[in-house]
């Protein structure tokens, strides 16, 4: 046997590309189109490279508990991470190792394949409902202690669907013998998040990034929050492999992020007019879309196909994502920019479409 017969293969994930280019509009991996906080600027600014010399504190201690303040939780309910791919990544390994199935929705963050691939963790994609809900009953059915696991991004991407509280609480409390994570990358855009029961329920994880809402996808930094015996095993598997993932500069950063909520809640209102302002440019220019509660939008045109569309954009300088799959291949997810960033694409539409 050779070694080519010996690798771990997987079908690689294609991340949203990155264009090099100026004077482009980049919609296609949902970041903030604003800065982060100007509190993160002092402190980058105010950044001793002396203390280089040193490694990071491993636990992340002052990131931690700055998370643990705003989301009302202990700081031993939280655990951080390289952005929340590393997280997930790390939960994926720890806790989805039993027998059984993994479960997670067919049209999704597509990472969740990838990684069951890569741990050989044998999984069952469920289809989405014909309106692209989850529908909970689904993820109910079966015996819990049967399964490796359960996860979801709530709102769910690409079609930006949130599914309400009470929904997401059934799949935790029908599924009390597996590990249930709710991805929540996008929650700060629209929905209440699952944080508010991690003392009610010991079988659930909560994952957040500061990629999005707080316009650090540069930095990356991601958290998980669950009871306590969850993250003790999620850093004990940590730090038995590698402990010095978080630099210090992204914990110092991630913590000046924390220190200015109104600056975040702000940034987060535009982007939240901008999408309702978009939603209704789009349907004015013959789209359809699920009634997205992220910050992008997953649109289909009537008549006009998905990759016309994207190439027509891409032409003009304006990356949208575009993905393969039966029902999904003539959606293009829109990321929300600014209002100007929005009218330019809107513009550029209305030239090709009318
Ligand atoms: N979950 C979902 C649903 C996402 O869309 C993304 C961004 N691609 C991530 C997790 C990962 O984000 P990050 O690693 O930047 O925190």
């Amino acid at each position: 046997m050779s070694w080519k017969d010996k690798v771990r293969k997987v079908d690689p994930y294609v991340p949203g590309e990155q264009p090099k280019m100026t004077n482009m509009i980049k919609l296609n991996t949902n970041e903030n189109p604003y800065p982060p906080s100007p509190l993160v600027e002092d402190q980058l600014r105010i950044m001793d490279a002396g203390q280089m010399r040193l490694y990071p504190d491993a636990e992340a201690t002052e990131l931690n508990a700055a998370i643990a303040a705003v989301c009302q939780v202990d700081i031993d309910q939280v655990f951080s991470g390289v952005g929340s791919d590393d997280v997930i990544d790390q939960i994926f390994l720890t806790f989805f190792t039993g027998g059984g199935k993994l479960y997670f929705p067919d049209i999704t963050y597509s990472f969740y394949r990838v990684w069951a691939q890569l741990y050989r963790i044998d999984y069952e994609e469920i289809p989405l409902a014909e309106d692209w809900h989850i529908r909970s009953e689904d993820y109910i059915k079966g015996d819990s202690a049967q399964k490796a696991g359960i996860i979801f991004a709530n709102p769910n991407a690409p079609t930006g669907l949130y599914e309400n509280l009470s929904e997401v609480e059934s799949i935790i409390a029908g599924n009390p013998d597996c590990v249930v994570v709710v991805d929540e990358a996008y929650i700060d855009y629209g929905g209440e998040s699952a944080v508010s029961l991690i003392n009610k329920y010991d079988n659930l994880i909560v994952v957040r990034t500061f990629s999005k809402s707080r316009a650090m996808a540069g930095m990356r930094i991601g958290f998980a929050m669950g009871n306590r015996e969850l993250i003790k095993c999620l850093k004990d598997v940590k730090y038995s492999i590698n402990s010095y993932t978080m630099n210090t500069t992204a914990i110092k950063l991630g913590v000046a992020s924390r220190r200015d909520d109104e600056y975040f809640r702000k940034m987060t209102d535009r982007v939240i007019k901008t999408r309702e302002r978009s939603k209704q440019q789009l349907t004015e220019l013959g789209f359809e879309f699920p009634d997205s509660c992220a910050n992008f939008i997953f649109a289909k045109h009537k008549k006009v196909a998905g990759k016309e569309l994207f190439e027509y954009l891409r032409s003009q300088n304006i990356f949208v994502r575009r993905f393969e799959g039966d029902r999904i291949k003539d959606h293009l997810r829109i990321t929300i920019g600014t209002d100007e960033q929005m009218d330019k694409v809107f513009d550029a539409l209305r030239v090709y479409l009318w």
